[in-house]
């Protein structure tokens, strides 16, 4: 047990989870456990879904947590990734809760901005804090990792080079501020479904026949703080074979790079796109110029 229950309960907390975008996306096998082996620069963006955990208290029965959801097709039981974290948490601090937990959602749903885990990653946070911190965060990353690969990054954040399935965290050198415009249209991508097309794309990323991409360029762009360098060097192995399968997410990205972003990737599995542009007044206007096309558009910065 790691709680003491002489500790005062803070009995509201809001966090917000925020979304991440992949600056470099790669694969370097495939493990023995089936998983893929990425190679990944994740960054922290503004765009967040913001939690709140009400009533929290202590039971002598077992711990519950509701969930309440602004957006509908959130799963609002256990198959929450909020609730999932919760759970875990107490589970490994020994104590047994129940809260109320509000979701409002902005990260857009099945999109490759982790919106799940960024949820689960707040929980995590936000229940230690209201318990006084009886986990380290290095605790609550290997607790994260069990929720799922992108959660341990969610629960630390800003700019981290990734490896292992995307959850052994290494220090990287910083993005620079910037603003980033973040669109997302069309139907979700499931990730299994993405990692089943790129598998038959790159032949099972057999060493003998793929060859993962270095960081170093991208690295020292970030070192010289040069964001026209950082975007001519982001690298995304899922892009071409999901942008491929998904024609609006292709627009979204010629829209992007019409309206002025310096370059536009896909982020994670897809189909989100996000933009990096020089300046805020860049950014709004191709903001403008994707939602008049139709699509939704989050503009945003670095974090
Ligand atoms: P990743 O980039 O980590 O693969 P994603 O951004 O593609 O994630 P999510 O938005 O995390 O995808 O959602 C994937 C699925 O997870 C959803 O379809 C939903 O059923 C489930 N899910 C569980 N908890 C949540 C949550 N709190 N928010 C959103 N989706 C959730």
């Amino acid at each position: 047990m790691k709680y003491n229950r002489n500790e005062n309960i803070q009995k509201e907390i809001t966090e917000k989870g925020y979304a991440k975008i992949n600056l470099h996306l790669d694969i370097t096998g495939v493990r023995a456990d089936g998983y893929h082996s990425v190679s990944t620069v994740m960054q922290t963006v503004s765009l967040c879904d913001v939690l709140t955990l009400s009533d929290i208290s202590l039971t002598d029965g077992e711990p519950h947590f509701s969930v309440s959801c602004n957006i509908a097709g959130v799963p609002c039981d256990e198959k929450n990734l909020a609730v999932r974290a919760a759970l875990l948490l107490c589970e490994c601090v020994g104590v047994s809760l129940t809260a109320k937990i509000d979701i409002q959602k902005n990260i857009p749903m099945a999109a490759g901005m982790a919106g799940g885990s960024a949820d689960g990653a707040a929980v995590l946070r936000g229940l230690n804090s209201a318990l006084g911190w009886p986990l380290s965060i290095d605790e609550l990353c290997r607790l994260g990792a069990r929720l799922g690969a992108d959660v341990p990054f969610c629960i630390v954040g800003g700019t981290i080079y990734a490896d292992g399935r995307g959850d052994m965290l290494h220090e990287f050198p910083k993005m620079p501020d910037c603003a980033i415009v973040v669109a997302c249209e069309g139907e979700g991508v499931s990730t299994p479904w993405a990692y089943r097309l790129i598998d038959s794309v790159y032949g099972n990323f057999d060493g003998s026949v793929y060859a993962p991409r270095e960081v170093a360029a991208l690295k020292e762009a970030l070192v010289d703080g040069n964001v026209r360098a950082v975007s001519e060097n982001l690298y995304n192995v899922f892009e071409a074979p999901v942008l491929a399968e998904r024609p609006v997410a292709t627009k979204v990205k010629a829209l992007m790079e019409e309206g002025g972003a310096l370059r536009a990737m896909m982020s994670g599995s897809g189909p989100s796109v996000f933009g990096i542009f020089e300046n805020d007044a860049c950014a709004e206007s191709a903001a403008k110029l994707l939602e008049g096309n139709g699509y939704r558009a989050y503009v945003c910065r670095t974090m």
